[in-house]
């Protein structure tokens, strides 16, 4: 029996809808999933729905941005309460900083005598924390790039005309939030940001978790996470962080977490949970 706890929807870059998603969870025969969107729960509530009806466990989560020392950190959250009042008006403020980001995205691409709009970028994304991809989306929709590669080296990437960069929580306030809103923190693909050195500082914040097994982790490196785990005696998650078809083929299925993690997880959020007052 296995799980995937990383999975992103419509509701952030990913194309799946809640449906699709779990049409594809099913063909890979996973048992449970977890969503998590980038700054955003939206697709929670409708992909739990969507779960519910085809008898498939769901976890709410999220993929919160982060920064420590420099380095980009994902702070993923699970089991984390998606009505929580002080988790929404707080990711709220970084959700529209995105979307200020967006509008100075364009207004830079303008300036390059680029054409395209704000509000084309938003209804694309029709979701609260729109980023790089839906701009990328947009240019290729407006034909005004050939493919989202093109847009990413002529215009989006880091250090490119119409790149700029994002405002970004610590760290520490990512496993905070996290934890205000009833859920564990997990670093999300630590292989990807080799910020090694960040993570006591994290387990010093509270970290619950690493993210061993990922698409772009190797063997080895996923041992090297298995072996960190252990010694900080942090839960092991796992997921493939699938973003339906927005690069190339979809990734479901790659990596798929032994459901005794999973367990482990559930055990500790329950926990939690009822220490709390
Ligand atoms: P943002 O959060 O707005 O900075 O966008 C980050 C998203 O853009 C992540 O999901 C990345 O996977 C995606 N991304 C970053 N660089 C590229 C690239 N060169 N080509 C395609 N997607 C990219
Ligand atoms: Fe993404
Ligand atoms: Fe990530
Ligand atoms: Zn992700």
């Amino acid at each position: 029996m296995f799980a995937d706890l990383h999975l992103h929807t419509c509701f952030s870059d990913g194309t799946y809808t809640p449906q699709e998603l779990v049409f594809h969870a099913l063909q890979h025969g996973l048992k449970a999933l977890a969503v998590t969107d980038h700054d955003t729960v939206e697709g929670c509530a409708p992909t739990a729905r969507a779960c519910a009806a085809a008898g498939l466990e769901f976890v709410s989560g999220t993929e919160l941005t982060a920064e420590q020392d420099g380095h980009e950190i994902h702070v993923l959250g699970y089991c984390i309460d998606v009505e929580d009042p002080g988790l929404l008006a707080r990711i709220g403020k970084f959700q529209s900083v995105r979307q200020n980001r967006i509008r100075e995205m364009v207004a830079r691409l303008n300036h390059l005598n680029v054409p395209l709009e704000s509000e084309a970028v938003f209804a694309l994304a029709n979701c609260r924390a729109p980023g790089r991809p839906h701009v990328a989306r947009a240019l290729v929709k407006a034909g005004l790039c050939g493919s989202l590669d093109e847009a990413f080296e002529r215009f989006l990437k880091k250090n490119r005309p119409a790149w700029v960069p994002k405002f970004k929580m610590s760290a520490a306030l990512a496993i905070e939030l996290i934890h205000e809103a009833g859920g564990l923190a997990v670093m999300a693909h630590p292989g990807l940001n080799r910020s090694d050195d960040v993570i006591p500082l994290m387990v010093e914040a509270g970290l619950d978790g690493i993210e061993c097994f990922h698409t772009k982790h190797s063997t080895l490196m996923s041992e090297h996470y298995l072996e960190i785990a252990d010694r900080f005696h942090l839960l092991v998650t796992g997921g493939s962080d699938c973003h339906g078809f927005s690069k190339g083929k979809p990734v479901m299925g790659g990596v798929r977490l032994h459901y005794e993690h999973f367990e482990r997880l559930k055990t500790k959020a329950a926990e939690r949970r009822s220490r709390e007052p």
